[in-house]
């Protein structure tokens, strides 16, 4: 579905990600790890059209994404990114901002059917029941939910989120990743989303790229890729690597320094 041909991309002359290729097919959840400032939200940005490709290629369903033209590129593409809109609006009309795509020529506000689709998008997260609450007063979970009610609204077929589960505790990381799973397994939506805990990107991605000072030095299912000697030498810290015992998904165990000088002393 998403086909990244040797993309260089940054800001101004500044090149930051460097002749990077991957694809992403449809209905999977794709993961992008890496280290910080490696280049994981620079690539989300290309994904999204917030910059464009200095060079190579981004195609999404064969197509250039140059050549498709905006308002069609924003029905089929939704972003949750970190950012909140400052002002001040209760979460259904939030979730409505996300139909604005689909509005029709001369067309100012939502129809019957656009708030209909909101209600089930909302139904779909669990934020109906917050409907009339003002976006800015929910909890970093509940506001999570309604990004994504919102992203759903634009009933997209490619989903693409930054750090979905930054600053959440484990329930409602469990939450949100276990939702997006169900989106893509049900609903057949393509997930790209920049994950910075490796072993929620180990549990829950289908495949993973792992980026390293603006490449892609690994790509592949979990296995492949959350590998003790690769991710010790891309973030150049001593891990410790298990399988989790319920899901047999590799699970990253970091190593203090104390217990590393322990360790060294036994020996
Ligand atoms: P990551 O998401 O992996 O932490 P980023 O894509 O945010 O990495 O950043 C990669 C590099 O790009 C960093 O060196 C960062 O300083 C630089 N960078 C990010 N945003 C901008 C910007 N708006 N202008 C200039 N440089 C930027």
């Amino acid at each position: 579905m998403l086909e990244i041909r040797s993309l260089t991309c940054g800001y101004g002359a500044k090149i930051v990600i460097s002749g990077i290729s991957f694809d992403v097919k449809e209905g999977e959840l794709f993961g992008v790890i890496g280290p910080n400032g490696s280049g994981k939200t620079t690539l989300l940005r290309a994904l999204s059209r917030v910059i464009k490709p200095m060079s190579g290629e981004i195609l999404l369903d064969g197509k250039n994404f140059q050549d498709i033209p905006i308002r069609d590129f924003a029905r089929g593409t939704a972003v949750v990114s970190q950012l909140l809109p400052l002002v001040e609006m209760t979460v259904e009309e939030f979730v409505l901002l996300g139909r604005t795509p689909h509005f029709e020529n001369m067309q100012f506000v939502e129809s019957k059917h656009d708030l209909q689709i909101a209600h089930q998008c909302m139904a779909l997260t669990d934020t109906l029941r917050l409907r009339d609450k003002p976006i800015n007063h929910l909890s970093g979970g509940e506001r999570q939910l309604a990004q994504i009610a919102r992203a759903l609204a634009q009933e997209p077929k490619l989903l693409l989120l930054d750090e979905p589960t930054a600053h959440l505790d484990i329930t409602h990381q469990v939450v949100i990743l276990d939702l997006l799973r169900k989106l893509v397994r049900e609903l057949k939506l393509t997930v790209v989303m920049v994950l910075h805990d490796l072993n929620l990107a180990s549990e829950y991605g289908d495949r993973l790229a792992l980026m390293s000072q603006g490449s892609i030095h690994q790509c592949g299912i979990p296995t492949e890729v959350i590998d003790f000697s690769i991710i010790e030498e891309v973030y150049k810290t001593v891990v410790v690597l298990k399988n989790n015992p319920v899901s047999h998904k590799p699970y990253v165990f970091i190593v203090p320094q104390e217990e590393l000088l322990k360790d060294k002393v036994r020996k």
